[in-house]
This record gives structure tokens, C-alpha cells and sequence, in this order.
């Protein structure tokens, strides 16, 4: 590598650390400063999984990813308002509401995921009577040939509330263009995995989940800026492939897991070449196509374009039959599946994919986790165990 190269590389550093920075500030002061520096336009969050959110920016407010606390608050006030038995993310973001962290938002958005999240979206709309809370029924049944033209007329009616709120009304060009900018942030995170399943010594799982998070916590507009920076000096980055081995990571597609055991998982010897990381964020295969009805174009997407998932309920494909699929695509040695603690519809697919996996004779390992824990030793060693039985069968 030639010492231009060398300086290109360092560059890369210090913008992986800015993103590491913004997703561990409780505060979403990146988001503040772009609205402080906006005056008049509001931010509307998004509960995961997946979110229109070219109907936010279409209606020129800032859409932002609202997506738990992680580690980074206690649990004071929100264990009261549901069982115990409730996964972490929906009592870390109604925490983070109850401490007013989330007063900068105009408005919140859920979705017919799973129970904890249609009672999480009607504990906002109880405990916070000045925010616009909306919450998107999903089509449940992708035989019925209605179910697009139903999607349809949903997002037309959240586009309203949208716009009534902001004062804006989303012209067609302007949804196109939410659209586009969406298709170009969507295409390069495409092309990020791409860097992960061929090199994945070249950026960690890690980063890449450090950067994907901090984007839902800006300007659409800025992140593409920093994922443009990311692509372009990556390949210039000195690092060396090591003996590790290759995994496919399902399970972590709405709470999202601490990054500690994420890099525990890593220095225990595994690349993991792919994930469902903030899944919603990257929602669609393909891009969503420009046209005269562009919310015609994004609900076709939900149904025509979209990954797989637990949370989408799409009997015209089996779930299995994806993973093996990326499996095999990915060229990978394992699945780890790390699931959040009493998330359904996450260990719901377990039972399913661990029938697949052995019947397939695909090495796996499931691994719980907590938004707060904070240590990972036992994951690292059933890690290392799981790397060991595999490197040195
Ligand atoms: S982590 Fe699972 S159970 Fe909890 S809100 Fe998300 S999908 Fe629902």
C-alpha cells in the first residue's frame, strides 16, 4: 500500500468514531443541531421494524430512528407501566419519552409488528397527549390481491395526518424525490454488505452497525454524504484477513443488541458476513420505482421487494428457505441466532429455523441478549466453544 493510500484509510477512523459517538448519546443532540439549524421543520420518530419514512421527508419533516436507549439509560419509570416479561426495547424507548428525551419530536410512528409494540404505540398516545402518534396496520394476508391496494390507502391516510401536521403537502415530485434519495442511501448500505460478505476484514460487523444506526439519527442527506465517504475509502484500509470463521446472524432485527456483544462475537473468532441489523432501514431488495402513484410504488414494495421477515407474516414464502438461501449465498460456515429476550416473533422463527438448520446439517448457535447487558463473558465463551468445534473439527 503506497502512504497516499495510507492517509486516505486514517480518514476512515475518525468517522466510524463520530458515528460510535452519536448512537451512544442518549440525547439525539445530532438530531437537535440539524433542527436547531432548520428553523420550522419538526422530526417524527420511527419505531422498527420497518417504516415508510419517504412519507415523513416527503412532508418535510426529518424522520428519525427511535429505537430503544441501549445501555445508555435506566429503567426508572417504564417497568411500571408493563409486565415484566416484556422485551427491553419498548420499556428503554417509552424511558426514553417519560424522561423527556423525546420532547424535540413532533410525532411518533409504530407498527403491527408484535403486542408490545400496538401497546407501546397506545402507552405514547396516553402518557404524551400533545405528540401525533400514528400506528400503521400492515397488510397480514400477501395472497389477497387487495392487500396492495389496502397498503395503499393506508399510507394515504398516515401521509395526511403527516401533512397536516407539518403543513406541508407532499406533492408527487416531492414523495419521487424522498423516494430516490431513500433508493440511493438503501442501494449503498447494498453495497456495504457486499463489502462484508467478500472482505469482511476490510470493515467489522460492528462498524458497520455503528454507521448504519448513526444514519438513523441525521439528515437522510448527511448520511449518504458519510455512507459515500465509508464506501470510497474502505478498500483502502490496511487490514488482513484472519482465521475466522463465517456466519450468517439472524434474530436482531428490532431491539438491536449492545455493539459489545457484537464485537464479543467477533474476537471470538466469527465474520459475520451478514445480519438483519436495523432491517427496516434497509427494508426493500431492489429499489422502490419512480412513477405517477408513489404510494402505489412503496406499497408494492412492501409486498414485491421487501426481505424476509417474522414481522411481515408473507405465507407465500417460507422463512427457511430464505436463511438457507443466504446461507449458501453468503458461502458461510454457521448461523448464530441472537434474538432478544422475550421478543415472540423472533423466537417464534427460531423454532422454525433450528428445524431447517439441523435438517440441513447447518452448524448454530442461539445466544440471548438484553438491550443493558453489560457482560459478555458467558457469550464469549459459548462464542469461542461454538468457533473452536468448527475451526478444529
Ligand atoms: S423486540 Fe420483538 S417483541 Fe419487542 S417490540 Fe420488537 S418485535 Fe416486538
Amino acid at each position: 500500500m503506497t502512504t497516499t493510500q495510507v492517509q486516505e484509510a486514517s480518514r476512515l477512523e475518525p468517522l466510524l468514531a463520530s458515528c460510535r459517538e452519536i448512537i451512544e448519546d442518549p440525547d439525539f443532540s445530532t438530531a437537535k443541531r440539524w433542527l436547531s439549524d432548520h428553523p420550522g421543520k419538526k422530526a417524527v420518530g420511527c419505531f422498527p421494524i420497518y417504516c415508510p419514512v419517504e412519507l415523513i421527508h416527503a412532508s418535510g419533516m426529518l424522520p428519525l430512528g427511535i429505537i430503544g436507549a441501549g445501555n445508555q439509560i435506566e429503567i426508572a419509570h417504564a417497568d411500571s407501566r408493563f409486565q415484566s416479561f416484556v422485551c427491553s426495547i419498548v420499556k428503554s424507548t417509552l424511558e426514553l419519552g417519560l424522561t423527556n428525551r423525546l420532547e424535540f419530536l413532533d410525532g411518533m410512528l409504530f407498527h403491527s409488528i408484535c403486542d408490545p409494540a400496538r401497546n407501546l404505540s397506545s402507552v405514547f398516545q396516553r402518557n404524551f397527549p400533545g405528540m401525533y402518534i400514528e400506528y400503521i396496520h400492515f397488510p397480514q394476508n400477501f395472497t389477497s390481491p387487495l392487500s396492495r391496494g389496502y397498503l395503499e390507502s393506508e399510507y394515504r391516510r398516515v401521509l395526511n395526518g403527516l401533512q397536516e401536521r407539518s403543513g406541508h403537502a407532499a406533492s408527487v415530485d416531492d414523495l419521487n424525490r424522498s423516494i430516490a434519495l431513500y433508493n440511493r442511501i438503501r442501494l449503498a448500505l447494498r453495497d456495504l454488505y457486499q463489502i462484508r460478505t467478500e472482505s469482511p476484514h476490510l470493515i467489522s460487523a460492528a462498524e458497520s452497525f455503528a454507521l448504519l444506526r448513526a444514519g438513523t439519527l441525521m439528515a437522510p442527506e448527511d448520511f449518504l454524504e458519510i455512507l459515500g465517504s465509508v464506501l470510497g475509502e474502505i478498500p483502502t484500509r490496511p487490514a488482513r484477513p484472519k482465521d475466522r470463521i463465517r456466519v450468517v446472524l439472524e434474530g436482531s432485527f428490532c431491539e438491536l443488541p449492545p455493539i459489545g456483544l457484537i464485537e464479543t462475537l467477533e474476537q471470538a473468532g466469527c465474520y459475520i458476513v451478514e445480519d438483519d441489523f436495523l432491517r427496516g432501514w434497509r427494508w426493500f431488495t431492489e429499489d422502490v420505482p419512480i412513477s405517477e402513484n408513489p404510494l402505489a410504488s412503496l406499497a408494492t414494495s412492501y409486498s414485491e421487494r421487501a426481505y424476509y421477515s417474522g414481522t411481515k407474516h408473507d405465507s407465500r414464502e417460507s422463512k427457511s428457505a430464505h436463511l438457507l438461501q443466504l446461507f449458501k449465498e453468503k458461502k458461510a460456515d454457521a448461523v448464530v441466532f441472537q434474538a432478544a429476550k422475550f421478543c415472540e416473533p423472533a423466537l417464534f422463527d427460531y423454532a422454525v429455523y433450528r428445524k431447517a438448520l439441523e435438517g440441513a446439517k447447518i452448524p448454530h448457535l442461539l445466544l440471548e441478549f438484553e438491550e443493558k447487558t453489560w457482560s459478555f463473558d458467558r457469550a464469549r465463551s459459548e462464542a469461542e466453544t461454538f468457533v473452536e468445534s468448527l475451526l478444529f473439527d
